[in-house]
């Protein structure tokens, strides 16, 4: 049983012109193809071979930086396809439009802090929403591959919401204005799948 690369829900063009087509394609068809490949490679033949994703990151301080970076990779995208979609934007409602105004204020301040996290991750890497173990919300952010599932991460809990802010994510279209790739990114949210995710 080997990891495998999602196809997407929508098209590479789908998010225009929020992101661009040629963006999507290569993300997805090169970058995420090969975080799946080299995760693959990775876990080949050893004692994590068959184990879940989520089971690796639950001790993957203890495995080579390869199935971190790889295995980040690989999981973090599939998050990012899935929160993002054709029609997207808006506001959350419901429980968790609550479940924010409870730990954040409001939804704009949220929005504030998320789009903060986003901007200043020096380097590559992913802001999140996530949702703690005593059901609270947070926002931050992480370097690299990381993610909140792994146990050496600061912030511990479920993604509900992901932004890739790796040059990759944004570069043919923003350049170096890694803003307004963030503010662009509003518009494209699946709060549906963000809910669903938090339920
Ligand atoms: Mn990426």
């Amino acid at each position: 049983m080997s990891f495998k690369l999602p196809d997407l829900s929508y098209d590479y063009n789908a998010l225009e012109p929020y992101i661009d087509a040629r963006t999507m394609e290569i993300h997805h068809s090169k970058h995420h193809a090969a975080y799946t490949a080299n995760l693959n490679k990775a876990v080949e033949g050893t004692s994590l071979e068959g184990k879940s994703i989520e089971e690796i990151f639950a001790g993957i301080s203890a495995h080579p930086a390869a199935v971190r970076n790889n295995g980040g990779g690989f999981f973090n995208h599939n998050v990012y396809w899935s929160v993002m979609g054709p029609g997207g934007g808006g506001e959350p409602t419901g429980e968790l439009l609550e479940a924010l105004n409870g730990s954040f204020g409001s939804f704009a301040d949220f929005k504030s802090k998320f789009s903060t996290a986003a901007a200043t991750r020096f380097g590559s890497g992913w802001a999140w929403l996530v949702k703690q173990a005593d059901g609270s919300l947070v926002v931050n952010s992480t370097p690299n591959q990381d993610n909140p599932l792994m146990d050496l991460a600061e912030v511990k809990g479920t993604p509900l919401l992901t932004i890739d802010v790796w040059e990759h994510a944004y570069y043919l279209k923003y350049q170096n204005r890694r803003p307004d790739y963030v503010e662009a990114f509003w518009n494209v949210i699946n709060w549906e799948e963000v809910a669903r995710r938090f339920k």
